[in-house]
């Protein structure tokens, strides 16, 4: 049998059009028109056909309803420069990371979330708030990915055809949930993180999306929770260099133009002096790119599950299996993870850097708890 949300879900994800999917199946644009509205029922034989030309398994379209991302739900940076079809496939890609997460959710207990809601406060006293509330003081972050997981917000990759995206943030049944690109700087990583947290922080369930001010309160918020005002304003970095300025960028963990647009909003470099040492930072290759940079940050989370799961004498594979999908999309979804480096064979796990106050309980197991 046919779930009708679920064919819905695997065209938009794979970026196709009703009449793009009928000439791939040979079926005709009305029949599948009818199939996702419920009026009619194809035969086992077309529903293998539909899975195959969707590279999905047949157990993915007949699994139970799923519910689409609204796009109001969303945060898009770039919405205004996407297509139509563009937002469905980074939403209908997401909704693919969701029953991922369902399925992680009914074996584990992870982490509750812990996001403060600061509607309408300003982003630098948020940012001031959050760090109180989690006990970060004034330190550097680091491991923003590590921080959120342990925060109890879920952090997916986005998948390589939604290169147009940096990243995007939804609540889902109260859930946070951020996804992030895979193809940045680990600073711009590490800010698009920051951004995110700040959408969910300052503009809540709700997000009135899209508008302008949101997207500079983000920002706002970003750059204090990254690099906060006392700490830096203490570090002495008044009508700094471009080499002082890239010294100091690897205590925040910034890139060297956030780091230098933030030492201008906290009037420690005038408007001239950013200008000049952003010239100068563009020369060394620093505007589109962050030489010499940190590495990416990849999940903890995922890589506890994974190595629970493969304990329990499951495989990657299998997990995938259950959800319908391949194991290479799984691995696309599941943040900055290679699954064979987690599956062993050899090969080094990926690093685990201690974050405060992340369990994993596997909840069917009797009560042993792992943490670090
Ligand atoms: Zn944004």
């Amino acid at each position: 049998m046919l779930t009708p949300s679920r064919l819905v879900i695997a065209r938009k994800w794979r970026g196709l059009t009703l009449t793009r999917l009928a000439k791939l199946t040979g079926l005709s644009t009305r029949s599948i028109s009818l199939y996702e509205n419920g009026h009619q029922e194809p035969s086992t034989e077309t529903l293998r056909q539909l899975a195959e030309v969707l590279g999905v398994s047949p157990t993915f379209l007949s699994a139970p309803d799923v519910e689409e991302i609204p796009e109001a739900a969303v945060s898009f940076r770039a919405l205004s420069k996407m297509t139509a079809r563009q937002r469905d496939r980074a939403l209908s890609a997401g909704r693919v990371a969701l029953l991922i997460n369902d399925w992680i959710d009914a074996r584990f207990q992870l982490p509750t979330a812990d996001i403060p809601s600061l509607t309408g406060q300003d982003p630098e006293s948020a940012a001031e708030v959050v760090r109180a509330r989690w006990g970060l003081g004034e330190r550097p972050i680091a491991n923003m990915l590590h921080l959120l997981e342990a925060h109890g917000v879920r952090v997916y990759s986005l998948t390589a055809e939604d290169n147009e995206l940096d990243a995007y943030s939804l609540y889902w049944h109260r859930q946070p949930f951020i996804f992030l690109s895979t193809v940045k700087s680990g600073e711009r990583g590490r800010f698009d993180a920051a951004h995110e947290l700040g959408h969910l922080v300052l503009h809540g369930e709700y997000q009135t999306l899209n508008r302008p001010a949101a997207e500079v309160e983000a920002n706002r918020f970003a750059a204090a929770f990254l690099m906060p005002r006392s700490a830096v304003l203490a570090q002495n970095l008044r009508y700094a260099t471009s080499a002082r300025i890239l010294q100091a960028k690897r205590t925040w963990k910034v890139a060297a133009m956030a780091l230098t647009h933030r030492l201008q909003e906290l009037g420690l470099l005038t408007e001239w002096g950013c200008r000049s040492a952003c010239v100068q930072l563009s020369r060394l290759g620093y505007r589109s790119s962050e030489p010499g940079g940190i590495p990416r940050e990849s999940s903890q989370l995922f890589a506890k599950v994974l190595r629970s799961v493969r304990d329990d004498g499951e495989t990657p594979a299998t997990i995938a299996m259950s959800i319908g999908i391949s194991s290479d999309e799984l691995q696309d979804h599941l943040f900055g993870l290679t699954l064979t480096a987690v599956d062993g064979g050899g090969r080094t796990a990926p690093p685990t850097p201690r974050a405060p106050g992340l369990h994993l309980v596997p909840s069917a197991d009797s009560g042993e708890h792992e943490s670090e």
